[in-house]
């Protein structure tokens, strides 16, 4: 019986695909029949030690130079899906004391990334249509203190990704967002919620309890789930969407 996430005969590209949310979903992919994946990211050795069974494709660059979504890709060819996925998430620091270099380096990337990567896979699909998922975060939606810089670029994503979706549905091109709350992923190595919280594994465990704590579920997800359901929304299941922020999040945009 065919799966009913069937991605046989079609190419992803995935971006930030060497580790946390985008290599699970690269994974997820592969085990849905993928035809080929187009693995972007800026860390070579950890691109290259993806193990998977289709065709895979690799590119090491920075989602936030232009040279990589014009030289880096003139090969590319034709693509069915793609999650705009690369993201840094600075943090911890008021306004007051944010700096500004460190607010530049994060619209760099994470809205420069994806309004770069939008127009490179946009134009690769105008011929034959596509689905498109770009990552957002809870912290789009929701004010969390120490948060300007990232939840700034989270909540430009969110709106790059509508003004996609309306240009992008005469061709056939659906673009949604994904919007995790808190994920156990190497993002929050530098982290450091509480002010003590930094360094040992206990540490870290001490503080995906304390993430976990503002959501509804009680519980922080591993990447798998987050694959779930961006694999949902690059599939044709969600045909008819399109312009939607999927909030998996555990219910953390209800918290008040
Ligand atoms: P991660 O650090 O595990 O993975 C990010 C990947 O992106 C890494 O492989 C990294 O090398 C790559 N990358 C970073 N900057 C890049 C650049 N300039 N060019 C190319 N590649 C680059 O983190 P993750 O948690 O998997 O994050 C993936 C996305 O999910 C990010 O956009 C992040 O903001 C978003 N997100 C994460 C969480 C969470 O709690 N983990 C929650 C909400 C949203």
């Amino acid at each position: 019986m065919a799966s009913d996430f069937d991605f046989s005969g079609k190419t992803t590209l995935i971006t930030g695909a060497a580790s946390g949310i985008g290599a699970a979903t690269a994974r997820w992919l592969d085990a849905h029949g993928a035809k080929k994946l187009v693995l972007v990211d800026m860390d070579r050795p950890a691109l290259d030690a993806m193990d998977l069974s289709c065709e895979v494709d690799r590119i090491s660059g920075d989602v936030s130079d232009s040279a990589l979504w014009t030289i880096g890709m003139r090969d590319l060819g034709e693509i069915d899906c793609a999650l705009l996925n690369a993201g840094i998430a600075p943090g911890g620091k008021s306004i007051v004391d944010s700096d500004l270099a460190e607010w530049k380096k994060c619209m760099a990337v994470n809205v420069d990334g994806v309004f770069m990567g939008l127009r490179r896979v946009m134009k690769a699909m105008a011929a034959k249509g596509g689905s498109v998922v770009v990552t957002s975060s809870v912290s789009g939606t929701k004010p969390y203190p120490g948060t300007a810089a990232y939840a700034t670029s989270k909540a430009a994503v969110l709106q790059l990704m509508r003004v996609a979706a309306a240009e992008g549905a005469s061709q056939g091109i659906r673009v949604n967002a994904i919007a995790p709350g808190p994920v156990d992923t190497p993002i929050w190595d530098k982290a450091d919620i509480t002010g003590s919280l930094h360094g040992s594994d206990d540490a870290r465990a001490a503080m995906m309890r304390e993430l976990a704590k503002g959501t509804l579920l009680k519980r922080v997800p591993d990447t798998d789930e987050i694959a779930a359901s961006i694999g949902f929304l690059l599939s044709d299941l969600a045909a008819n969407v399109t312009g939607i922020a999927l909030l998996s999040d555990g219910g953390a945009s209800l918290r008040v």
